[in-house]
């Protein structure tokens, strides 16, 4: 386990104290995060716009993903994959949704099935999500 500077220098971005903060609330929680969740848990107050330039330059540096899961809002997940970088992301696994708790995990060793697509169509993107009753709620 690599130290937050690690993280961010692995990933080409340079140690700030924002970057910090939003990260180890990555580490430190198990599901994925909208900015009003980070808002709300994060003890530091920064502004809205840092927040969202953080997340987006975490996502474009491939220390999180952004997680679909049906609510208006976007999610992001801390990366299991190694090699997730800027060039390219490898989080392909399933999404959870607790109906219970309304918090989304990874399941980061479940692969989406392998769909065939009719003729014309190609994939860009697959976002899958399950919705059901947690490990926690269960
Ligand atoms: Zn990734
Ligand atoms: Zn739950
Ligand atoms: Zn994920």
């Amino acid at each position: 386990m690599g130290g937050l500077k690690e993280i961010l220098k692995k990933h080409n971005l340079k140690y700030t104290e924002n970057r910090k903060v939003i990260l180890e609330q990555f580490l430190s929680t198990n599901y994925a995060l909208s900015y009003n969740e980070i808002d709300s848990l994060i003890e530091k107050k920064i502004d809205k716009v840092t927040v969202y330039r953080t997340l987006k330059s975490f996502e474009e540096n491939g220390i999180v993903h952004q997680v679909v899961d049906g609510s208006n809002q976007i999610k992001y997940a801390l990366c299991h994959h190694e090699s997730c970088s800027s060039d390219q992301h490898y989080d392909t696994h399933i999404h959870f949704k607790c109906i219970e708790c309304d918090k989304t995990y990874c399941l980061n060793d479940i692969r989406p099935p392998k769909l065939k697509l009719p003729k014309g169509y190609s994939m860009d993107q697959q976002n899958v999500f399950i919705q059901g009753l947690c490990n926690y709620c269960n």
